[in-house]
């Protein structure tokens, strides 16, 4: 999401006539955008914003930023905190930047911008494409949770649910389409809750808004991400047998294998039902990839709890996962739960956790070998080894050697050969090169 609104406010200067500077010192204005999903993006993001005080007091006409979610949650404290920042804006205004800017530059008094309305709609918006691949996009579907997970500030930072009009997506996504894009990620807190804060007469649920985004003549691949899995329906499972440019790759993130651990955090779903989700999805798409979210050390998670993760894991056995030790986020609710478990504990569950995930990843590429996919590519491989890179439609990174040339997003069938640590290696498909 914080790429995304990056790209947006980018393309909102760059339309006022701003220019992007890859040189700090001689910019005439800098935006942080911050994520504080965890406390030590957070603390990064504060020393970043602490070291700009220098340019500040070289050039007082430079116009300092910040965006994101701890703008949001900060506001007023951060103006304190930091007081030669100029602009503090939530997820909510980054429409409005230029005219922020505008007025820093009038008025040359600071502005905090982060009222959440509930009336708040996310504007049309028909992006550029001069950043970035060109093959690729995010385009945001919803934004805000209702959720309330106890750990997690999102709801706080990025407010309520708001789902964007279908019409506007469906035109992003044709403009994209008809600009070159060849692959579109869905983007939203719980894209499964998407149309649920719309009129019940004008809602689209979210499958029906996939078939219609797989429907844009020309989209090669179509993904999506976040879905919560208490949300998840059969109807969604459906789209992965009838869309064949939807690709064979699911986040679904589990947080915990134990059902104790998943009422404390307020997931709404058991274990026995998430396991019933995955035996859906995989009946829907025996092929599909599954990447999940895990914390480990939440408040009361026992040496049981922790060991229902690990077995849980097992049985899944993911292709990949986030993995994360809990740290409390004010103002989430298990801040005012007891934490029980050692930082000691966290950092070794962690690794226990991390350590099985690579074996499992590993053996997980191990049956990629021999297999032939087809990868869409993005560049040349940034070993640089003379090798090409791209993408299966499982999100998996695949290098292969070829003589032949190409451009971001073109298709091409090869053989898997090995299993690397993050990463396929592939040669060119038999079958092609002999028809070459
Ligand atoms: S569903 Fe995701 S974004 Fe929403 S509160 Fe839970 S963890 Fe946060």
């Amino acid at each position: 999401m914080n790429t995304r609104d990056s790209e947006i406010m980018l393309q909102l200067l760059e339309q006022n006539g701003y220019l992007l500077s890859n040189d700090l010192a001689s910019a005439e204005a800098v935006i942080v955008n911050t994520c504080s999903i965890r406390g030590k993006a957070e603390q990064k993001a504060y020393s970043f914003i602490g070291s700009l005080r220098r340019l500040k007091e070289d050039n007082p006409d430079l116009i300092i930023a910040v965006a994101g979610c701890v703008a949001q949650q900060e506001g007023q404290k951060m103006k304190v905190r930091m007081p030669h920042v100029d602009i503090i804006l939530g997820p909510q205004s980054i429409y409005q930047l230029p005219d922020l800017f505008q007025q820093v530059a009038n008025e040359r008094k600071g502005i905090i911008s982060t009222t959440q309305s509930k009336d708040f709609t996310i504007p049309s918006f028909l992006p550029s494409l001069k950043h970035g691949l060109p093959h690729k996009r995010f385009v945001t579907i919803m934004q805000g949770c209702n959720n309330y997970c106890t750990y997690c500030i999102v709801p706080y930072t990025r407010g309520q649910e708001v789902s964007r009009r279908r019409s506007d997506i469906l035109a992003e996504v044709r403009h994209l389409v008809a600009s070159g894009v060849r692959e579109i990620t869905l983007l939203g807190q719980n894209v499964n809750s998407y149309g649920n804060d719309q009129p019940q007469e004008e809602r689209t649920s979210f499958p029906e808004l996939l078939r219609q985004v797989a429907a844009v003549p020309g989209l090669v691949r179509l993904r999506f991400t976040t879905s919560n899995p208490k949300d998840l329906s059969p109807a969604l499972m459906a789209c992965f047998q009838d869309l064949d440019n939807l690709c064979h790759h699911f986040h679904l993130p589990v947080q915990s294998g134990s059902n104790a651990v998943l009422r404390a955090m307020n997931r709404r779903y058991t274990v026995e039902e998430y396991m019933a989700q995955v035996a859906g999805l995989r009946q829907a798409c025996p092929d599909i990839s599954l990447t999940t979210d895990i914390i480990v050390g939440f408040p009361g998670e026992t040496a049981a709890d922790f060991q229902a993760t690990m077995d849980l894991m097992e049985k899944v056995r993911y292709d990949s996962a986030f993995s994360f030790k809990y740290s409390s986020r004010p103002p989430a609710k298990s801040c005012d739960f007891e934490d029980t478990v050692s930082d000691e504990e966290k950092v070794e569950r962690l690794a226990i956790f991390q350590n099985r995930q690579r074996e499992i990843t590993g053996e997980r590429y191990q049956e990629f070998v021999g297999r032939t996919l087809e990868v869409m590519i993005e560049g040349m491989s940034k070993m640089g080894n003379g090798q090409w890179s791209g993408r299966s439609s499982h999100n998996l990174i695949v290098n292969f050697h070829s003589p032949a040339s190409y451009s971001p997003g073109d298709l091409e069938h090869v053989t898997i050969t090995e299993g690397c640590l993050n990463s396929l290696r592939a040669e060119l498909n038999k079958e092609k090169v002999k028809n070459d």
